[in-house]
């Protein structure tokens, strides 16, 4: 019998996984590390680590090759789906060696922009968890607009240069013969646009009057609040930059919960109890808010050996708590893959996959068991809290599908028009799915 170790197809496998498993975990590490700091060094090593990796899935002639046995297959399952799997990644990678130099650029430096960015508001300068804090609790109109606008102040700053990153991808996307780069970029993560948007356009009409109704009790309690006409709601007034989650409307006072509590901790009872490991993530990440540290949360599988971390900006609320289990959600998930795999494979099967993992681990913080369990409350508190909490959580539910939709669609109009007016379909798409008025 042959060996099928020694066929073309395991050969070309076998080649590409060596030589890139040291780029990707370079490029990986760069970019904790500039997570991390922010500082112009650290950036700069992201620069060369994702040129030298992209450089490597640019190479026209192994995407050829990958592209004739991605299409003859194999008949060992690994082989077929680790070919398809550098077939897709190079067909990412196929990029006039010119553009490169400048998205990875410009990409960078758009990337520090927000990395660096703080918010000033009267002379202040605001974090993103400050400007949250106040989007969430103020009740001064003028003070929560102030807040909101600064906030938003970064867009102005990066706005051109999202528009060049925007023509330079789908420059790059057409040379491929697709429509543009957003096109692209769902086939190549192999999701159907025409089954993607016909789920989004179901959605929207399903939820079309739940959100309504939710929306409409949402405007009533909000004019109470700030003694105001339902005419003059703005969209700074609904709890959050985006109206991504809404306001809190004092139905379960979930922050409370985690007042003085150690979210780490929590976690680790969370994860022990389901006899996941955790504790060597933990032991790589950082968790905590520091000037210059990007603000936001993921967590990353550094070499697919093990070497997984997350980034966290930790308060004691319940929007950091869970977050953290969201993100060690996607730590278990990367951390119980089959070791044996082939390094190609070893990822999760779809983005859509760990997401869910992660989402089902988050949601953990408004489970009754969980209550009792890890936060140790009485169960009749647990169980009133959980009702409340619910309700909560189907009202963000809707109110977060609607964000998608927008964002979505915004997204598949920034890309099919870089130069279109990009601040009008925003606002339309915002008011269409999101009932909000524009500014
Ligand atoms: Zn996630």
């Amino acid at each position: 019998m042959k060996d099928p170790a020694a066929s073309v197809p395991a050969a070309f496998v076998k080649e590409t996984t060596e030589q890139v498993r040291h780029l990707e975990k370079v490029y990986y590490l760069a970019e904790w590390e500039a997570a991390l700091s922010g500082s112009e060094q650290a950036l700069r090593r992201v620069r060369e680590a994702q040129a030298a990796y992209l450089g490597f899935w640019s190479d026209p002639h192994r995407f050829q090759t990958a592209r004739q046995l991605d299409e003859a297959g194999s008949d060992d399952p690994l082989i077929t789906r680790q070919l398809r799997m550098i077939y897709l990644t190079a067909a990412r990678g196929q990029q006039e060696p010119s553009l490169i130099g400048q998205l990875t650029e410009l990409e960078s430096r758009v990337r520090g922009r927000y990395y660096n960015y703080r918010a000033c508001v009267d002379g202040r300068e605001l974090s993103d968890n400050q400007i949250d804090e106040i989007l969430r609790n103020s009740r001064d109109s003028e003070q929560l607009r102030k807040a909101w606008e600064a906030s938003k102040r970064v867009g102005a700053e990066v706005a051109e240069e999202v528009r060049e990153m925007a023509r330079l991808r789908n420059a790059s996307a057409r040379v491929q013969g697709y429509r543009d780069h957003f096109q692209q970029s769902l086939e190549l993560d192999e999701i159907d646009e025409r089954e993607l948007f016909d789920v989004f356009d179901d959605l929207e009409r399903r939820s079309e009057s739940s959100f309504e109704k939710l929306k409409a009790e949402i405007d009533e309690a909000l004019c109470s609040r700030f003694a105001l006409p339902p005419e003059q709601l703005r969209p700074w007034h609904y709890g959050d930059r985006y109206f991504q989650k809404g306001p809190a409307l004092g139905e379960a006072d979930l922050d409370s919960l985690f007042e003085g509590r150690e979210l780490e901790a929590l976690a680790r009872d969370t994860y022990r109890g389901l006899d996941l490991e955790v504790e060597s993530i933990l032991s790589r990440s950082d968790l905590y808010p520091r000037p210059g540290k990007n603000q936001h949360a993921f967590c990353i599988h550094i070499d697919r050996e093990g070497d997984i971390r997350t980034l966290n900006n930790l308060q004691a609320t319940h929007r950091w708590a869970e977050t953290l289990l969201h993100e060690l959600g996607h730590g278990v998930y990367e951390r119980y893959l089959d070791p044996q795999l082939p390094w190609l494979l070893r990822a999760p099967a779809h983005t859509f996959t760990t997401e869910a993992v992660a989402i089902l681990m988050g949601s953990l913080t408004l489970d009754p068991r969980w209550y009792t369990e890890v936060l140790e409350l009485p169960s009749t508190q647990a169980q009133a809290l959980t009702e409340a909490a619910l309700r909560n959580d189907r009202a963000g539910k809707l109110i977060f599908t609607r964000w998608c939709l927008t964002m979505t669609h915004f997204e598949r109009r920034l890309y099919a028009d870089p130069d279109a007016d990009l601040d009008a379909i925003w606002w339309e798409y915002v008011e269409r799915f999101q009932l909000l008025k524009r500014p």
